[in-house]
């Protein structure tokens, strides 16, 4: 069936046509100010600034943040994960996504209200379009009416500003995965990578697609979290009610009725205003319950509130608040989900820490060459080989040396030295040779490699000196 479709019922008398497809209607929000929209600006300025400010952050001459692919080398924060690290990245997955659930059971869906990349960019969006469309009456008004100069030039602009927001948010995700100068170099000579100018245009269209047109319709019908969330959610989550017993019957009144006046003519707090559902992001009317498509922004907080205060009836008619509460029951904090969570939590952050503490910069491994345990040698020596395999896991190039100790006369016969790059996998053929006597069969030795420059970057590991019997 097309998205059109038609289903036609008849019945003895008469044809019904139940159309099963409605188009979208474009939501024109209303702009609000108030406590929850300066702190919705204020985290999409601190995230945003994040986002751009970033990869243009380098300490010794290493990007902050750079996950470098074709080196297969991830700088975050001054570490270097390896895809041997893959453990590490999987920890850090699995604390995003269980803080998520903890957030999601405490609070309800503050993630989506404030920190959302698809709210965070729609907000800015809107603030482009409003800047040269003006208004949301003005620009439905405009939109409705037929097409003028005024229009086409005040659309051009929108696009212009949108375009070029969305390009350097193209442009700095790139960033993420290529050294952000040597990218900026090349924008500016036109020499990008096929890849790199295929993921700037890619994500700089997905940016606009996704925050200048669809919108709303990316939480309603795209996000799979908004469809899982309330399996977390339970009487005692935080969420963005109506209140239903204090605010009905609504209905338009005289400013000068009293707020102790209103039960005696029938009437609740809410004056219908419908400001509510004007200022709403997804179209819907808080006043008919808790909706799926509700992403917890608060602009109907901040916009009720105002409208109680010029009343002069108490704030909070929509407010934040908890099931429990709104039945007049105790709200509760600590639940059991609430320690599940905490305590998952705890395990991965002290399992990940641990993990990450003991990472070494260097990889020692040690082999025994397989094809001879010893070699007697003429001058009364005992001879065994090793393959070592050193992997450079620090950020810079080094050079390594390598001493044997454990064994009295050990040493090293031939060179004991590495240079490697970041990040390379060496392998050294090494031979040990020590004398005859006071060998025994088995002897344990050390292996210890470090950094010339860096003393710190070592690492030992054990293995065995065969002997004669
Ligand atoms: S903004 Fe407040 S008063 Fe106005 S319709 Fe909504 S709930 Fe009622
Ligand atoms: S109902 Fe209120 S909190 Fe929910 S999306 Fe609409 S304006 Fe935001």
């Amino acid at each position: 069936m097309s998205a059109t479709d038609t289903q036609h019922h008849s019945s003895d008398d008469s044809r019904q046509v139940v159309e099963l497809y409605t188009r979208s209607e474009k939501i024109y929000p209303r702009e609000v100010q108030g406590r929850y929209a300066r702190l919705r600006a204020a985290t999409v300025w601190l995230l945003l600034g994040l986002y751009y400010l970033l990869p243009w952050i380098s300490v010794h001459g290493q990007q902050l943040v750079l996950f470098d692919l074709p080196a297969r080398k991830f700088y975050v924060f001054g570490m270097v994960f390896w895809p041997q690290d893959f453990i590490l990245l999987t920890g850090l997955l699995l604390l995003a996504a269980f803080g998520l659930f903890f957030v999601t059971a405490l609070a309800g869906r503050l993630w989506c209200g404030y920190a959302c990349p698809q709210t965070v960019w729609t907000e800015v969006f809107i603030w482009l379009e409003r800047l040269a469309e003006g208004p949301a009456a003005k620009r439905r008004k405009r939109d409705r009416g037929p097409w003028t100069a005024d229009k086409a030039w005040r659309k051009i602009a929108k696009h212009s500003l949108w375009l070029v927001f969305a390009l350097w948010t193209g442009f700095t995700f790139v960033g993420f995965f290529t050294p952000i100068t040597e990218l900026a170099d090349k924008v500016l000579r036109f020499q990008t990578s096929g890849w790199e100018s295929f993921w700037i245009v890619f994500y700089s269209f997905a940016t606009w697609g996704n925050a200048g047109f669809l919108r709303e319709q990316v939480c309603k019908y795209m996000c799979p979290y908004a469809r899982f969330q309330s399996a977390m959610f339970d009487d005692n989550t935080l969420i963005i009610s109506y209140d239903q017993a204090r605010g009905e019957p609504r209905g338009s009144r005289s400013r000068k009725l009293a707020h102790a006046e209103l039960a005696d003519n029938k009437l609740g707090d809410c004056i219908d205003c419908t400001l509510c559902v004007q200022v709403c992001p997804t179209g819907i009317d808080i006043r008919q319950g808790l909706q799926y498509e509700c992403i917890a922004c608060a602009a109907c907080i901040d916009v009720c509130d105002d409208v109680m205060r010029r009343m002069d009836y108490p704030t909070g008619l929509i407010r934040y608040t908890t099931q429990n509460a709104i039945d007049n029951k105790p709200s509760k904090i600590i639940r059991p989900r609430i320690l599940l969570y905490t305590l998952l939590l705890l395990v991965i952050m002290t399992g990940w820490v641990t993990v990450a503490s003991q990472r070494a910069p260097v990889m020692l491994d040690v082999m025994r060459d397989r094809n001879a345990l010893y070699r007697e040698l003429s001058d009364g020596q005992v001879e065994n080989s090793f393959l070592l395999r050193v992997m450079n896991r620090s950020n810079q190039a080094q050079e390594f040396t390598i001493t044997a100790s454990g064994l009295a006369g050990l040493n090293i016969f031939g060179d004991a030295t590495v240079k490697l790059e970041s990040g390379e996998l060496g392998s050294l053929p090494i031979t040990l040779r020590a004398p005859r006597s006071g060998i025994k069969v088995r002897n344990d030795i050390v292996f210890t490699v470090q950094a010339v420059s860096q003393p710190e970057l070592t690492i030992q590991e054990t293995s065995r000196f065969i002997g004669p019997r």
